[in-house]
């Protein structure tokens, strides 16, 4: 059985005090982490002081939530991926829906951001998903077939079982309604297949994840209904006793 993965992206959110406090409560919650991986996405300036806190707990991994594409140099204001290893970070988030549409990220980017951190050794989610207007038009495989068809790149095609995929509909996230059950498998179905054939991977070493308003309330109906390897949380992370409780739901139905 595969180890599902759980990621708590806290995105521009706490200060020293908060950040400190969250994660001593996950800490001390003794999740049973032989069925889950945990990890977390504090703000980048907070990422040393989570190492500090998590000290040699091996259970709870850093995850960034940015990459530079390069990995040292005249680059003003960067963040690499030399440094994150460094610090120990373990995964980092590329194409989330909150930096393609603030901060312009396109897909030549993101392909340049996904060597970057495979270079450097870490893990990259690569987040994918279609806006309200796509879902509504019945348009979510195409979308996001067009967001993964650079994986066919021959620098990645070899390399993409290192690759996390996060399909993370944008008319979700934030939103507090999650997508629907078979929302969820047809469109994970779909880019497993999609992966499967353009790339040289076999479908264990795949792993696909949702994003999008995952809560306390239907986390179960989704751990029992789909076949996701795990979740990328945002608002429900940023309190950790449900962040844990959602933990705990996933392992005892796996
Ligand atoms: C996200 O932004 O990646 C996310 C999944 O947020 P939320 O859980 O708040 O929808």
């Amino acid at each position: 059985m595969k180890k599902k993965i759980v990621i708590g992206n806290w995105k521009l959110n706490g200060n020293k005090k908060t950040i400190k406090e969250n994660l001593l409560k996950i800490i001390n919650s003794n999740i049973n982490t032989k069925k889950c991986k945990i990890s977390i996405a504090p703000p980048i300036p907070y990422l040393y002081l989570s190492k500090y806190i998590l000290k040699n707990n091996k259970n709870i991994k850093l995850t960034s939530q940015n990459i530079d594409k390069n990995i040292k140099g005249a680059f003003t204001g960067e963040i690499s991926g030399e440094m994150l290893k460094d610090i120990n970070v373990k995964y980092v988030i590329i194409g989330h829906s909150e930096r393609r549409k603030y901060h312009l990220e396109k897909n030549k980017i993101i392909l340049k951001k996904l060597i970057s951190s495979i270079k450097t050794k870490l893990t990259p989610i690569l987040c994918i998903g279609e806006k309200k207007k796509n879902y509504i038009q019945k348009k979510s495989k195409q979308i996001c077939k067009k967001q993964i068809k650079f994986l066919k790149n021959k620098k990645i095609k070899n390399i993409i079982k290192k690759i996390i995929i996060a399909y993370e509909p944008i008319w979700a996230i934030g939103t507090g309604i999650s997508a629907d059950i078979n929302h969820i498998n047809d469109i994970y179905n779909t880019i497993k297949n999609y992966i499967i054939k353009k790339t040289n991977i076999t479908k264990k070493n795949l792993k696909i994840i949702y994003g999008g308003s995952v809560n306390k309330t239907n986390i179960l109906e989704i751990i029992q209904k789909t076949k996701i390897d795990g979740f990328l949380i945002g608002s429900s992370s940023l309190i950790p006793n449900e962040f844990i409780e959602i933990i705990n739901i996933i392992i005892n139905k796996i």
